[in-house]
């Protein structure tokens, strides 16, 4: 058994086309992979999939899941969504008529009144110029505070089924530039959202594409969230947040191995849409190595 349910394409800002993401899924062994186009939302970017290209991305999801249903590979139309006020939110009906079988909550965007958005996982320096713009007193603990309440107003509001990246907000906090993840507020920040998810009954994510892509040596979420996550009996599943063919599956295993030292003892995948199941992490670590 082994899935993902975060995907990118050339639908939006993944490098290789659904197909050539299917087809090494497959050859990766997946059971089951989710196609998570970046959603379309009202600014225009480089990053999103563009609303007329929102037919023919369904249709060519749907047509990737019948070709492989007969070989054994379930595939799911889905969109990685954004909570960002005033540009985009995860329950918009506008996205109703492309009957997606699922949607992953995710924030990106720090949306400050009357400037342009700009996002916590941009390219360092980029993001190091909109920091010191909207903080020129150096307080950069209004990075995270805006982040983690963003998360929480989004899982008040809903409409949709995991939770994406957790905590994105450390993507560039590289050695501790911007902030301290220690301290005691962060971690209150963040075990808020984090039990507000749990009354909830959302599903989040280990997300590995930290790991892929850039320097971190953590997935999404850090071990002491996932700790709590588990002690609070969240349900985690496991996004490869792959953008490209050769992140897929690769850094599974050892997203396994955290998720077993944060006390897991199986994951989560989703078998029909609205349908959950549980893997053992012992079976799934066997077919990783
Ligand atoms: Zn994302
Ligand atoms: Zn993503």
């Amino acid at each position: 058994m082994a899935f993902s349910f975060h995907t990118h394409t050339l639908f939006c800002d993944g490098k290789a086309d659904a197909a050539t993401m299917a087809r090494t899924a497959f050859e990766n062994q997946y059971t089951h992979l989710g196609f998570s186009a970046h959603a379309p939302i009202s600014l225009e970017t480089d990053c999103n999939l563009p609303w007329y290209k929102a037919d023919s991305y369904v249709s060519a999801i749907r047509s990737l899941a019948q070709e492989y249903a007969p070989k054994g590979m379930k595939i799911f139309l889905g969109l990685e969504t954004e909570y960002a006020p005033g540009i985009a939110m995860p329950n918009d009906p506008a996205y109703e008529p492309m009957h997606l079988d699922y949607r992953i909550g995710s924030v990106h965007y720090i949306t400050v009144p009357g400037e342009y958005p700009f996002t916590v996982d941009e390219p360092e320096e980029q993001f190091a110029l909109h920091v010191q713009e909207w903080a020129p007193d150096g307080d950069y603990r209004k990075i995270w505070k805006r982040y983690w309440r963003h998360i929480s107003e989004m899982i008040e509001v809903g409409g949709f089924d995991i939770i994406g990246h957790f905590d994105l907000v450390k993507k560039n906090n590289i050695a501790g530039r911007w902030f301290d993840e220690e301290n005691r507020a962060y971690v209150d920040a963040a075990f808020q959202a984090l039990d507000l998810a749990a009354e909830k009954d959302y599903i989040a994510e280990i997300n590995t594409g930290g790991i892929t892509r850039s320097r971190r040596s953590e997935p999404y979420p850090s071990v002491f969230i996932l700790k709590r996550m588990q002690e609070k009996g969240i349900r985690i599943t496991i996004g490869d947040d792959a953008h490209a063919p050769s992140h897929i599956g690769i850094c599974q295993l050892k997203a396994l191995e955290i998720a077993e030292i944060a006390g897991y003892k199986a994951l989560w995948y989703m078998d029909a849409p609205g349908v959950w199941k549980e893997a053992a992490l012992a079976s799934m670590k066997g077919q990783r190595r």
